[in-house]
């Protein structure tokens, strides 16, 4: 058996679609990103949706439209994808990290205060794998503080706190699409905003700063005449071609969260008596989108000394999943310990020591709506006889 992580999961009525806007002849946002965004608004239940290239580019605009600059900061959780403090560097704006929570992986929110100065302007909390952050005592502090929230929601995907979606509780969200996100359209991004002044500036800035878009003007009476250009923007629109696919998978959404769900659950309940696992956190208040499934490898209590061997340990056991065709990784990375931030910053891995600990003893199994009954057997029986040195 091979077992991958995770599967692109494409359709008959994706296939279907995706020849409609190449048949049409118009292939960038058009009528297919507007049928995606539309969708997207009644899934998630936000106000407005704006499609674009990729969740790093997504942010990017909204920092960017937002007037995120050079002596600003921006805090951002220290275990998560390296491009949610690199969108605070592109604008020359400082990336301020603060440690997670080792049983949510989700940014420690007793740690936020500490690090706020006269210069930070906003926060990035991430909804890592699919877990939403505690958003009320989060926004609590931003209130305070007068900061901007800006939700990574990049794994968010059907994640709720209070039953509520994520990506309405900050000034903006911004989801990912790529081919490891619950949905793909190769690469694209959506994101969301509940701020409509917000929203049009956002619409602007995706398509070069442009007062109306090309559609827009093909359908006016004088097309030839182009646009006025009300502020810098950027060319970060989605293709028709991925709007199409996008369009199609929001129809099965519900199926696609549920299908994930029924997954983890499966996992939960086999996997719940196994000392040297931790499993994903829950909680009534949540409901999580479980992007990925991603346990703590602790075959005893992890400490400074013996991070190195517990790691050494967590990999020999990715090892044996290896052999039996299972697909593992680490859950992400301790982007404090990336080369470019531990150089810029003069940072060393214990300074964040939970993310530290999550980056080297994490491990996510593989989840994908069409991972079979039997293929999950195979994958939930390795691993509980699996003998773990303690
Ligand atoms: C995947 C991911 C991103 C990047 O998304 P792209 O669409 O590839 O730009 C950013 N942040 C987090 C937390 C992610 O998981």
């Amino acid at each position: 058996m091979k077992i991958p992580i995770a599967k692109t999961e494409f359709q008959k009525e994706d296939f279907e679609n995706i020849l409609k806007p190449l048949k049409s002849g118009w292939v960038v946002q058009g009528p297919y990103v507007k049928e995606f965004e539309y969708k997207w608004c009644n899934y998630t239940g936000a106000k407005n949706s704006i499609a674009v290239t990729s969740c790093t580019t997504g942010l990017h605009l909204v920092l960017s439209a937002l007037g995120i600059k050079a002596g600003d900061e921006v805090i951002v959780p220290s275990f998560t994808w390296i491009a949610t403090a690199n969108v605070v560097e592109y604008l020359g704006a400082k990336p301020v990290f603060c440690d997670i929570t080792p049983d949510t992986f989700n940014i420690d929110i007793n740690k936020i205060e500490k690090l706020i100065t006269k210069k930070t302007k906003a926060i990035i909390p991430v909804h890592l794998f699919g877990l939403s952050v505690n958003m009320d005592e989060l926004n609590k502090i931003a209130v305070e503080n007068n900061l901007f929230v800006l939700e990574d929601a990049a794994c968010g995907f059907g994640a709720r706190f209070n039953n509520i979606h994520v990506g309405n509780f900050g000034i903006a969200g911004c989801f990912s699409f790529h081919p490891r996100k619950a949905i793909t359209t190769g690469e694209g991004g959506m994101i969301t905003t509940n701020d409509s002044e917000l929203s049009e500036k956002l619409r602007s800035m995706r398509d070069h700063g442009a007062a109306i878009t090309d559609l827009q003007r093909h359908m006016q009476n004088k097309p030839y005449l182009l646009p006025e250009f009300p502020y810098l923007g950027y060319n970060y629109r989605m293709t028709d071609i991925q709007g199409a696919i996008g369009s199609t998978q929001m129809d099965r959404a519900d199926e696609i969260h549920k299908k994930r769900n029924k997954i983890a659950r499966h996992y939960i309940d086999e996997l719940e008596n196994i000392e040297w696992l931790n499993l994903p956190f829950s909680n009534e208040k949540y409901v999580h989108g479980f992007q990925s499934f991603v346990c703590l490898f602790q075959n005893k209590k992890i400490t400074t000394e013996n991070i190195g061997e517990v790691n050494k340990k967590r990999n020999e056991f990715m090892d044996y999943l290896f052999e039996k065709g299972i697909s593992t990784r680490p859950g992400t990375h301790a982007v404090h310990n990336l080369q470019y931030y531990m150089e810029k910053y003069k940072i060393s891995p214990q300074d964040y020591p939970e993310s530290y600990i999550a980056d080297k003893c994490s491990v996510a199994f593989p989840i994908f709506p069409s991972l079979s009954e039997a293929e999950l057997e195979y994958i939930i029986n390795s691993i509980k006889n699996y003998k773990c040195a303690v």
